[in-house]
């Protein structure tokens, strides 16, 4: 008859492996909340390093924000500023965009991702615009995603941008900002927006989106983070920082 031993020991071995996985991660959790005070802090340091920071799509109205905006799904801002320079000195409003049609709009916007779609949602988005708001930018939630190619993310930019709401758009540089930092925590997006709301300090939430996405883009890259020069390093609470001089 076998021993009733070894088996014993295995699953206390994997007991005990068990907890320990449990208290490592249990430990990590607890500390991958940033506290208050460190929000304030990291905040306080971005906004001394940038007190007024703009979006870096080049818009010269609240409707070119809007199809700046609607453009940039799944492009960079510099591949969207490279097809807008072109689209708004020929097309610089509703009417004239819907005056160039669909194909037309195609063809200049033709090297972002999804441009077929984005054109069909552009032009059913002016004509909305021309037929709903007289051709104005609505400064609403509702409005705004009622609108073709509106979700979310863009009207919280547009709200942000153009009439100055403290919204925060996640994007997946905010996103991986907001999760590596430990400042919101989150699976998705939706997770990470309400995390940021609930602790971005009311001072900061005007600005915070911008200076989240511009952390993100420019020092907390997605495949190689700058931490050894980065402002929040002894803040931050990613376990596997990039090599550095600071803690
Ligand atoms: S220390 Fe590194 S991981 Fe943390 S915010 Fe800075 S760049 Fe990102």
């Amino acid at each position: 008859m076998p021993s009733a031993s070894p088996p014993r020991a295995k699953r206390a071995a994997s007991a005990s492996r068990h907890t320990a996985r449990k208290s490592a991660s249990g430990q990590r959790a607890r500390h991958r909340l940033l506290t208050r005070a460190a929000i304030e802090t990291l905040f306080g340091r971005l906004a001394a390093l940038d007190p007024e920071p703009r979006t870096e799509l080049i818009h010269a109205s609240d409707f070119q924000l809007l199809v700046a905006v609607v453009l940039s799904a799944q492009a960079t801002d510099v591949g969207v500023n490279k097809v807008t320079r072109v689209l708004f000195a020929r097309a610089p409003t509703p009417a004239a965009v819907l005056a160039l049609g669909e194909s037309e709009l195609a063809r200049i916007i033709g090297s972002l991702g999804l441009f077929r779609t984005k054109a069909r949602n552009v032009i059913a988005l002016c004509r909305l615009l021309l037929e709903r708001h007289d051709g104005a930018v609505p400064n609403t939630r509702a409005a705004l995603e009622a609108l073709p190619g509106v979700g979310r993310k863009t009207a919280n930019v547009v709200l942000n941008v153009a009439f100055g709401a403290p919204t925060i758009a996640v994007d997946t540089h905010i996103f991986r900002v907001a999760n590596r930092t430990g400042l919101a925590p989150g699976k998705d997006v939706k997770v990470v927006e309400a995390g940021l709301l609930a602790r971005v300090p009311a001072a900061y939430r005007q600005h915070a989106h911008h200076w989240l996405i511009l952390h993100g883009r420019y020092v907390c890259k997605a495949r190689k983070p700058d931490c050894a020069h980065c402002v929040l390093r002894d803040l931050c609470l990613w376990p596997d920082k990039s090599p550095g001089e600071n803690p």
